[in-house]
């Protein structure tokens, strides 16, 4: 008998396993390259999803296959239900994590253990106060350098994730790699990616090329180990002989990874995004509200993928700033 194809494999064959849930569009930090100075049109707090919708809507992708949920935000622990959130999600047999900024992540550390949550990404993109004053617009920097060293404490998988820009923070990336000297994390280096409101530009984007460049330049050949990745690993991972932690370089502008792509995204307001790149969107929440099942938007969703990018499959079009401001700001789609 001919097996019907799963709703989560697109018309490349990519199968996705993994979903990102945006929990909420709001943040306690402005960081410049996610979020536009002036803010962004938040949606009316009827318009999110309750923590039950997430938890029907999580179910049904999961009974599709998806293996992996990671929340995300906005700031996912800034949302009042987080712990009811994680308490239904958990109950689902997957592997569950988070995206945070860390600023309150001391709060949580009972509630995200106790949730099975082991895998914790951090955003840190200085080692230097007034700089991540500067990219953050907020004075927080001791407090989550203070928590990712409570996370490593506690057990925790943390990758620290720093955005690159030129001119402003490429001067730290051997600081940034020699933070895992004696710290157990993964520190990943982002190419700065286009989004709208962000003023993106080619030139303030540090590549892949350039990062190595500076890592071949401070350590020799013997040192630099290549790490081999995870199956749909979206970085390219590497270790320093005798340090503890790795780095890695998240290269979707340079060196895209769409081919292995599993991902799809959940927005706050129950939006299925195909691609992070993409500005089409599927609106499971009206579907699920009005009682309908919402498996036909999901198929048709993932059918409708495109094959690089959102559709950007050339450089031309990624630095078409017509088309960035089609797709939504990053703090309301999640990363
Ligand atoms: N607030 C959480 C945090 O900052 O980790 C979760 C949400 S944040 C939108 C998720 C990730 O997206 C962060 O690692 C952030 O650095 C990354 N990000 C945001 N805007 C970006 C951009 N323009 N280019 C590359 N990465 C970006
Ligand atoms: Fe907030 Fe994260 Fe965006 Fe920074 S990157 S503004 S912490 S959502």
């Amino acid at each position: 008998m001919k097996k019907t194809k799963s709703i989560l494999v697109d018309s490349f064959g990519r199968e996705h396993t993994y979903l990102r849930i945006s929990l909420i569009e709001r943040c306690n930090l402005r960081c410049t390259y996610c979020m536009p100075e002036e803010g962004v049109q938040l949606s009316p707090r009827s318009h999110l999803m309750t923590y039950e919708e997430i938890y029907e809507i999580a179910k049904t992708f999961v009974a599709h296959g998806v293996t992996k949920i990671r929340l995300t935000g906005g700031e996912p622990l800034i949302r009042k239900d987080l712990a009811f959130i994680l308490e239904k999600l958990s109950s689902l047999n997957i592997e569950l994590s988070i995206t945070s900024n860390a600023v309150i992540i001391d709060r949580f550390i009972d509630t995200l253990r106790h949730n099975g949550v082991k895998n914790i990404n951090v955003s840190l993109d200085s080692l230097d106060r007034e700089k991540f004053k500067e990219i953050t617009r907020r004075d927080e920097f001791e407090k989550v350098y203070q928590n990712i060293l409570l996370l490593v404490s506690e057990g925790f998988n943390v990758k620290v994730n720093a955005v690159l820009i030129k001119g402003f923070n490429d001067n730290e990336i051997i600081d940034f790699i020699n933070l895992a000297k004696n710290l157990p994390i993964s520190v990943r280096f982002i190419e700065f990616m286009p989004f709208d409101g962000n003023k993106w530009d080619l030139k303030k984007m540090v590549s892949y090329k350039e990062v190595m460049e500076k890592v071949n330049k401070e350590f020799s050949e013997e040192q630099i180990e290549r790490l081999e990745d995870a199956p749909s690993d979206t970085s390219k991972n590497y270790k320093i002989t005798g340090y503890k932690g790795s780095f890695a370089i998240i290269s979707s502008v340079t060196n895209p990874f769409c081919d292995s792509c599993n991902r799809l995204r959940l927005t706050a307001n129950g939006q299925l995004k195909n691609c992070l790149f993409s500005s089409s969107e599927s609106d499971l929440l009206t579907t699920l509200r009005e009682g309908k099942s919402i498996e036909s938007v999901i198929k048709k969703a993932v059918t409708a993928k495109l094959k690089i990018r959102g559709g950007m499959d050339t450089m031309e079009k990624l630095k078409n700033p017509q088309l960035h401001s089609k797709n939504r700001s990053m703090i309301t789609i999640g990363g």
